[in-house]
């Protein structure tokens, strides 16, 4: 069994395979196994997973030492073209060209990040530009500053982090920009990353001129309609030399996109099996998970199906689940009932009070918002159509 991907995802998946009985490969891109773990050197990983606040590092270490010794890993390896119908793959590394055989995969690349160049604002193009991921690693790993006075552009998770990060380390952070009317992270991130630290959140803005050549000296940023259109006459003026730019995480599904199934991420069941059956998905390139706990507890889902699926024990259906009233964002696409269900959702609006139902279950819930994923575990429906809706109380 091939597992292309060794984050959080393919790690699990790399263990739940391997305790079902199958030989796994798992290879990863990069010199190291943990994927953006590695990078995340904050705690407030591994609540639910290990009852315990860790790092990312640490979290890795941790997902590490649970995976069998008789899992093959290979880093410095990128998967270069998965094959369907013939079930190989293509793998390229220092030793060279390699072509393995699967009976059965888990594709586990998670995310990358939306670049500033997607966001087509105006002005020079000027260095000092960094999306979050390459200010942490460059802090985090290389051991670098990127300058010395910074402006955040997005208020999710990553954005949020990566403020504190830049003040704690000796930079000034003059603010944070999202355009959105609420922040986009967790609410444990607003306090303990910005207010803490009386970081300013600039609700309902957006950065719309940089400028500065071939240094970035200054971004304008203005108040933003329903629209999410500048409002003429609120421009301000930041004086900063470094704009970190976090604006949201893509799916890395280009190497199966022509052949499975996909949407923002790759469409999977809840036993992570994808519409191409001996494919399996998970982790942040199926959905963009808030915690990691989540990503482990799907990948090694997907790694045991997949395992299962080698040795003919495994038959997969997909039945529908509908997104119903309240929903903003929902995941898997469809429902195994050979295995339990869980849901992870956001919903559209802020809700203090809501009622979410996954098909015949009712479940009660407080203080939801978009920014903050909400996960719902139920035994099997036994429907053969799930619908999930969330209802203010
Ligand atoms: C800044 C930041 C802060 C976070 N904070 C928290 C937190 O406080 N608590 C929490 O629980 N979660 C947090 N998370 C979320 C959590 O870290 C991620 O959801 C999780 O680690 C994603 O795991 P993954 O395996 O899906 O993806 P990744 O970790 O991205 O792993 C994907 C791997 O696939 C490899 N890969 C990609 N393409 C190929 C290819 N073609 N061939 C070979 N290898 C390939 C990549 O090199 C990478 O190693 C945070 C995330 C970020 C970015």
């Amino acid at each position: 069994m091939l597992v292309v991907g060794a984050g959080a995802a393919g790690m699990a998946a790399a263990k739940g395979a391997s305790e079902k009985g199958a030989h796994v490969l798992l290879v990863d891109n990069e010199e190291w196994i943990g994927g953006i773990l590695q990078q995340c050197i904050h705690n407030g990983f591994g609540v639910h997973r290990y009852k315990k606040e860790l790092t990312g590092p640490e979290f890795a270490a941790e997902l590490k030492s649970e995976i069998p010794s008789d899992v093959e890993v290979k880093t410095g390896t990128f998967a270069h073209e998965i094959v369907p119908n013939e079930k190989r793959a293509i793998l390229v590394s220092r030793e060279g060209i390699e072509e393995v055989s699967y009976e059965s995969l888990v594709y586990a690349t998670g995310a990358r990040e939306r670049t500033f160049q997607s966001l087509m604002v105006p002005g020079t193009r000027p260095a000092g530009i960094y999306t979050a991921g390459q200010a942490q690693r460059l802090i985090n790993i290389e051991g670098y500053l990127p300058g010395k006075r910074a402006l955040v552009l997005g208020s999710g998770d990553v954005g949020l982090i990566m403020a504190r990060r830049m003040y704690l380390e000796g930079m000034e952070v003059v603010g944070v920009v999202e355009r959105l009317p609420y922040p986009g992270g967790l609410r444990r991130n607003v306090k303990q990353c910005l207010e803490d630290f009386d970081i300013p959140l600039y609700l309902s803005h957006t950065v719309i001129r940089v400028e500065g050549y071939p240094r970035l000296e200054k971004v304008i940023v203005a108040k933003v309609d329903g629209n999410f259109r500048p409002i003429p006459g609120t421009e301000r003026e930041f004086h900063v030399d470094t704009l970190v730019v976090s604006v949201g995480l893509i799916p890395v599904k280009k190497l199966v996109a022509d052949f499975v199934k996909v949407r923002s991420g790759v469409l999977v069941s809840s036993s992570g099996q994808t519409s191409v059956d001996s494919i399996f998905a998970a982790g942040n390139v199926t959905t963009i998970f808030d915690l990691v706990d989540y990503v482990a507890k799907e990948g090694e889902k997907a790694g045991r199906s997949a395992a299962l699926l080698a040795k003919g024990e495994f038959r997969g259906e997909r039945l529908p689940i509908r997104k119903g009233k309240g929903v903003k964002i929902l995941h898997p696409e469809w429902y195994d009932p050979s295995v339990p269900l869980s849901v992870y959702l956001r919903v559209e609006k802020p809700m203090e009070k809501a009622l979410i139902r996954v098909g015949k279950y009712e479940i009660e819930a407080e203080d939801l918002t978009p920014a903050e994923m909400v996960n719902v575990d139920v035994e099997p429906p036994c429907e053969s159509e799930v619908s999930v809706s969330v209802t203010e109380v």
